[in-house]
């Protein structure tokens, strides 16, 4: 059986067409799956009883299994299970303007960033692009809500997932399906250099956010692995790239980590990367884990490196940290159940 939410409008219309149907039942069915929510291909009332009898032969169109749901007042982290068995994460954040969906993109990561859960768990695969979609299409109904923006933040480096992702994000944003802007999808990214250039020459609007966490390379190497591969200046010439080709704003992620990259000269060193630069930094208090030593830099810290950026005329804000109570760092709920 092959997986309904495993095709593309464009790859579902070529199918179709080689079966023997229109190329516009490809557009039926993705209306009656994302937009009306309908999934058994029974109830597709408008299409023909010849291709629902092939719909229902050969494909499935199942949610994920959900095993477990942590909720606070403004977010909802869920813990759901593919069909090998595997569990990914996904955490819905509700904000005054939209509802926003972080989604994983591997089954753990191969990066090794040092202070991250998800790479303590190595990659084990790719997710596919129905394990992808699906993350959105569970909590949806689950929640009975529509999910306005999305960022792929979740579990896994979404640019070593690359032709999953790009596939991903056609599904997404297609007038047939989900329909969520360009502007309101943002993929996140650990630095990998030849694919923030192929990204960019995507031409699309999907915003880019880069996990930088230090501003040398000295501070950095320390930090993410993928800095020896990948050195600071080399992603900064793909971000301007990315900047020219695209004409967006890129977000600078940066976990302020006690007594590793919370210094002045650490807020300076970031400051000579960005200033001048359509760049926008986003400060996250860390959020501690129970298997790393380290630690949340404190509020006075946190406070002073804003001030820092700040007077140097830097674009920054300190992320809220509005799911930290439900573990909604990256890999922890996961990191927590096979612990
Ligand atoms: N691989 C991608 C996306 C997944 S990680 C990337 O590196 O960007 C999503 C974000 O969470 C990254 O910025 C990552 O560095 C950050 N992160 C990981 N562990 C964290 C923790 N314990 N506290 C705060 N942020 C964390």
């Amino acid at each position: 059986m092959k997986d309904i939410f495993g095709y593309t409008l464009e790859e579902l219309e070529v199918f179709l067409v080689e079966m023997g149907f229109k190329k516009y039942n490809a557009s039926q069915v993705f209306d009656w799956i994302y937009k009306k929510n309908i999934f058994d291909f029974s109830l597709m009332s408008n299409i023909s009883k010849s291709l629902k009898c092939f719909l229902n032969d050969n494909f499935c169109a199942n949610l994920l299994k959900v095993s477990k749901v942590v909720r606070d007042e403004k977010s909802s982290k869920y813990l759901l299970e593919l069909s090998d068995g595997n569990k990914i994460e996904c955490v819905l954040l509700k904000h005054d303007y939209g509802n926003s969906l972080c989604v994983s993109s591997q089954v753990g990561c191969n990066m090794g960033c040092a202070f991250c859960e998800s790479g303590r768990l190595k990659k084990v695969r790719d997710l596919s692009l129905g394990e992808m979609v699906l993350q959105i299409v569970t909590v949806l109904v689950e929640e009975c809500i529509r999910i306005d923006s999305v960022v792929v933040m979740g579990i896994g480096e979404p640019f070593d997932n690359f032709d999953v992702l790009k596939r991903f994000i056609s599904v997404i944003t297609c007038p047939y399906g989900l329909e969520i802007g360009q502007r309101h999808i943002t993929v996140s990214t650990c630095g990998l250099v030849p694919k923030i250039k192929e990204f960019a020459s995507l031409n699309t609007q999907v915003n880019l956010a880069i996990s930088l966490h230090a501003g040398s390379d000295e501070v950095r190497n320390k930090l993410m692995n993928i800095n020896r591969v990948y050195p600071i200046k080399d992603v900064f010439d793909a971000l301007d790239f990315y900047i020219s080709k695209t004409n967006r704003r890129v977000t600078i992620e940066y976990i302020l980590i006690d007594g590793i990259n919370d210094s002045e000269k650490d807020a300076l060193d970031l400051v000579s990367l960005v200033k001048g630069k359509l760049m926008y930094v986003n400060l996250i208090p860390y959020n501690e884990t129970s298997n790393f030593t380290f630690k949340r830099s404190n509020e006075f810290k946190i406070n002073k490196f804003y001030d820092i950026l700040k007077k140097n005329g830097i674009n920054v804000i300190i992320r809220k940290n509005i799911a930290g109570g439900i573990n909604a760092a990256c890999g922890q709920l996961r990191a927590k159940e096979s612990a």
